[in-house]
């Protein structure tokens, strides 16, 4: 599932090929035929992101709502068109590029009420500069869930998905089982920092870097991080544990990450 970075990283480039200009908007599989027809024509003003969720608004009040779930993608290029590769749902051309979104879990026009309710839903998103994580801290040192789930409740605080989880999470030598209750405030602004600063530089990049060291420039994503789906830490050189929290992935190593208490 795409990170909160890579949803970001479209909604700006997406915002600088397409605000201020009318586009010209299809369904080439056909399944949002009729939104598509509604908003064709439009002139965007601004393309954003909640989390992994993409906002794009139109002149008028509605929004075009996009989340591409487990399996949706985006593919941009430039003009001409060209054929669309599998089921696309939306074609967005705008005056040099067009962007092709296939297979996700959400492509809706939301009226302005809704659209309202929808941010209202999702917990700060360390990638918005209007983002509060008093909010956060309130909600995590209220809760007994572990901090491993916690942080990757989109409820509780967006952006973070599964990868990153564990690696900010060794990063600062917090066990993924302890307690909401347990963080402290420091401990808490350590991880929303870290948080903060790693996924915009996935922004940056358009991929997951973690590492401190500048990797290679055609490395791949697991070149650049330091226990996801590895397994020797590069700290103490012991064992990374690979177990499951809410039914996804998670790594840690129980030496550098020990459970408070
Ligand atoms: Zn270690």
């Amino acid at each position: 599932m795409p990170e909160g970075h890579t949803i970001h990283r479209a909604a700006r480039d997406h915002h600088r090929i397409f605000a201020g200009k009318q586009l010209s908007i299809s369904s080439p599989q056909g399944r949002f035929a009729k939104g598509a027809a509604l908003l064709s024509g439009q002139q965007c003003s601004c393309v954003e992101a909640f989390g992994k969720h993409l906002i794009y608004h139109f002149d008028h009040s509605d929004v075009l709502h996009i989340h591409l779930g487990l399996f949706g993608r985006i593919r941009k290029h430039k003009l001409p068109e060209t054929e669309p590769k599998g089921a696309v749902r939306i074609r967005l051309v705008g005056d040099t590029h067009v962007i092709d979104i296939n297979g996700p879990t959400i492509c809706q026009i939301l009226p302005r009420q809704e659209f309202l309710r929808l941010i209202n839903r999702i917990g700060p998103d360390v990638l918005r500069s209007d983002a509060n994580p008093d909010l956060v801290f309130n909600r995590i040192s209220k809760s007994k869930a572990p901090i491993g789930r916690l942080i990757m409740d989109q409820s509780v605080m967006a952006g973070i998905g599964n990868i990153y989880r564990s690696e900010i999470l060794w990063r600062q030598s917090i066990h993924p089982e302890t307690p909401g209750n347990a963080i402290g405030r420091d401990m808490f602004d350590r991880i929303w920092n870290d948080a903060k600063e790693l996924l915009a530089i996935g922004v940056k990049h358009n991929a997951i870097i973690t590492t401190n060291t500048t990797p290679p420039a055609k490395s791949r994503y697991r070149e650049r991080v330091n226990i996801f789906a590895k397994t020797i830490c590069p700290t103490c050189k012991g064992m990374i544990r690979r177990f499951e929290i809410s039914g996804r992935r998670a790594y840690l190593c129980e030496t550098c990450q020990p459970l408070p208490g």
